[in-house]
């Protein structure tokens, strides 16, 4: 019992002395020596063809990552879903390619990943143009809070994934607000990650706003261009729209907005053109 007692102040102060970042840091080196379970190789390759783009050092990179993001995140079923195997590996996968090649806190807000069977129905009030308050039910695939929660819909998270060249994408989608988020209300300009040298808040904003320009002139003359009309909202859901094109349509992307791409490419560090 003494010696257990004296083991446990020593974990104690071996843990104060090193700091919690230290301690995380740690956790997840041993995490991310262990063996990739196969049983999970395989979920990628049955659902995230999008995995077998990446080059080989990504590949191995997103493994490891994964292997935390499961570790750290409560994955909770909701509406009687069950909570499998295969969905925390196919929602890591997809979650963990915004983190690529940078240094992460692995998306350090997030605490749980709600998962809904298929689009869940929430009631928003909005107003209208006369001022007057309406209740609207509303069914989502996704969603983004900032009290530390993502929800989303299993289906469409199946889907987004089954597809990896359409530009839709509900998980990519909603950690990309979470990104977005870490520096308060998501405001399409996410804070860019440590040693980031790339970055210039001046020239992204100027990008980012002829680009949503561009979108909300396509959406008010409902004009289908490459991009989803639903990012001429406000610039945070542009930059979750424009970040699944990145993953997902890099050369249509580079090809109709190359400025934008370039911000892109810069700020989440890796280069989908050449996958
Ligand atoms: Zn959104």
């Amino acid at each position: 019992m003494a010696l257990f007692l004296l083991f446990g102040a020593a974990l104690a102060f071996i843990g104060a002395l090193l700091g919690q970042p230290a301690w995380s840091a740690w956790r997840r080196r041993k995490l991310q020596k262990v063996a990739f379970p196969a049983a999970w190789r395989k979920v990628l390759q049955r659902r995230v063809p999008l995995v077998r783009r990446l080059p080989p050092n990504l590949q191995l990179q997103l493994k490891k990552h994964m292997q935390v993001f499961i570790a750290e995140k409560a994955f909770i079923g909701c509406a009687g879903l069950r909570i499998t195997e295969e969905m925390r590996v196919v929602i890591a996968a997809q979650a963990c390619l915004l983190i690529l090649n940078r240094s992460t806190d692995y998306f350090r807000n997030v605490r749980q990943i709600l998962v809904y069977p298929g689009a869940f129905v929430v009631n928003r009030s909005t107003t209208d143009g006369a001022g007057v308050l309406q209740e609207n039910r509303m069914a989502l695939s996704g969603e983004s809070w900032s009290q530390g929660q993502v929800i989303l819909s299993w289906q469409d998270t199946l889907e987004g994934a089954a597809n990896a060249s359409d530009g839709r994408n509900v998980v990519i989608h909603e950690f990309a607000h979470q990104l977005d988020q870490e520096n308060g209300a998501p405001q399409g300009a996410p804070p860019p990650a440590l040693g980031d040298t790339h970055y210039d808040a001046e020239r992204w904003a100027r990008v980012f706003k002829a680009a949503f320009g561009q979108l909300q002139a396509e959406a008010r003359f409902r004009h289908e261009g490459l991009l989803n009309h639903y990012g001429a909202q406000d610039p945070a859901e542009f930059f979750a729209v424009v970040s699944e094109e990145f993953f997902e349509r890099p050369v249509a992307l580079a090809q109709e907005y190359p400025a934008l791409y370039a911000e892109l490419s810069g700020y989440y560090r890796v280069d989908p053109l050449n996958w």
